[in-house]
């Protein structure tokens, strides 16, 4: 059986700390989904449209990823992905704390899926989509804290 993870997150935008989760984690796995989660409660400041496109430019060539979005519950997500894997990263505490009730939840949703966590590099752990964002809104240049493939 393949071993098949799903990575879930809304990417909005993708930072240089999700891709060192992805690129820490694809060893692991025999294919890696990057789900983009549509929230329609939660307008998102960037479309679906260009959060998919940005990370399509990071890992093109890349045979063992797909990039999709989905709906819905992520386990339900997972059983149509035939994932057994849910990929999460952990920066701090609040993190940790915020991903174990998300962890348990899902085991009782469905307890075939396991949650795999990786430990965030101090040196990245203070970046956060919403901070990149905040620097966009204002002029700033994100461009030290966003993968080189993407122009923002
Ligand atoms: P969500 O809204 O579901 O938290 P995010 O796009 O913010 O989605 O994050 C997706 C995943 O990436 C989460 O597991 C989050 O902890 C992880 N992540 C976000 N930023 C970093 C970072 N700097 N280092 C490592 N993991 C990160």
């Amino acid at each position: 059986m393949s071993k098949i993870a799903i990575f879930p997150g809304s990417f909005s935008p993708f930072t240089i700390g999700h891709q060192t989760i992805v690129d820490r984690a694809l060893p692991l796995f025999d294919k890696l989904v990057i789900s983009i989660g549509i929230n329609t409660e939660k307008p998102q400041y960037f479309s679906i449209e260009e959060r998919m496109q940005w990370i399509k430019d990071v890992y093109n060539n890349n045979p063992k990823i797909d990039i999709k979005q989905y709906k819905g519950l992520t386990v339900d997500f997972c059983k149509k992905e035939n994932a057994n894997y849910i990929l999460r990263g952990l920066r701090d505490s609040h993190d940790f704390k915020f991903e174990k009730n998300i962890a348990h939840i899902n085991k009782e949703l469905n307890p075939n899926i396991e949650t795999i966590f990786i430990i965030t590099p101090p040196e990245i752990s203070h970046i956060s989509s919403s901070i990149i964002r905040d620097i966009i809104k204002n002029g700033g240049d994100v461009s030290k804290f966003i993968p080189k493939e993407i122009n923002l």
